[in-house]
């Protein structure tokens, strides 16, 4: 490695390793350093990818450290925990205690998907708690669909599913109550409306099988869409 390199890429998902490849296409010296949690990792397959059409994401990212390489840049796995900026550019430090120099830094670490509070979401998802249309919906075609509310936007995501699938069901949960326009607009597309908090889940070998209202009442549903808060990982600590 070299002492000072032109570039310290923090984070080697999608958006770390394209900047990656066009730094050192543009003949900078790149090391990507990368902690190797990418947001979409629970999933099974990427969707909507020109050219790597369901590929899992494994595959993917380990297409592009050789892509990096191939342009003679550096990927290491490591979890940077501070950089610090000097005269010259910046001090990046790693969990290891190990340093490297670097004229500019790109952070590309992502982000973290909060999920609601109801007990089993996290286990599933990716899986059939989903939250993209456009990653996910297609995969799950004419099942039996869940929309959790937690915001304004669920009946906006309900619609979204709805051109996925016939059977589409909002869960109120958390959510204010519907405006008169959204009862018909929800109504003219056939999205039945189920009012009560969302307690849990109910799997059965493994699948998605229904969704448990406090009163007791299980929604038979073999998919349910959530929204997560997105939230930026720690940002990197600079001084
Ligand atoms: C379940 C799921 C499925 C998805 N499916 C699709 C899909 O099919 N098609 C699609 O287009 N999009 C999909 N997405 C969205 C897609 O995953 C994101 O848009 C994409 O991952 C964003 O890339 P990124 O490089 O910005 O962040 P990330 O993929 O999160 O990569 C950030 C990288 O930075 C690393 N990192 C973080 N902090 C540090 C640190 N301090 N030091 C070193 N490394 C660090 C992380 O380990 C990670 O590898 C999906 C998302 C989810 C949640």
């Amino acid at each position: 490695m070299v002492d000072r390199l032109d570039v310290v890429v923090v984070g080697g998902g999608a958006a770390g390793l394209s900047g990656a490849v066009a730094l050192t296409r543009s003949r900078r010296s790149v090391l990507v350093i990368d902690s190797e949690e990418p947001r979409n990792a629970p999933a099974g397959h990427v969707r909507n990818y020109l050219g790597r059409e369901g590929a899992p994401p494994a595959e993917l990212y380990a297409a592009g450290r050789a892509e990096v390489r191939g342009y003679g840049g550096e990927v290491m796995a490591g979890r940077v925990v501070a950089a610090t900026a000097r005269a010259d550019g910046f001090m990046v430090e790693l969990e290891d205690g190990s340093g490297v120099r670097a004229r500019r830094l790109l952070v590309t670490t992502g982000l973290v998907d909060e999920l609601p509070d109801v007990p089993g979401l996290a286990q599933r998802w990716g899986r059939d708690v989903l939250h993209c249309p456009y990653c996910h919906g297609y995969e799950v075609r004419d099942q039996a669909i869940g929309v959790l509310a937690t915001g304004p936007m669920a009946t906006h995501q309900a619609q979204l599913f709805r051109q996925l699938s016939a059977d589409v069901t909002l869960f109120l949960h958390t959510a204010a109550a519907l405006t008169p326009t959204e009862t018909d607009e929800l109504t003219a597309r056939g999205i039945a409306v189920v009012g009560g908090e969302v307690t849990g889940l109910e799997v059965t070998d493994d699948r998605l099988s229904g969704v448990v209202l406090r009163s007791g009442e299980v929604v038979a549903r073999q998919a349910l869409a959530v929204a997560p808060l997105f939230t930026a990982r720690a940002a990197v600590p600079t001084s």
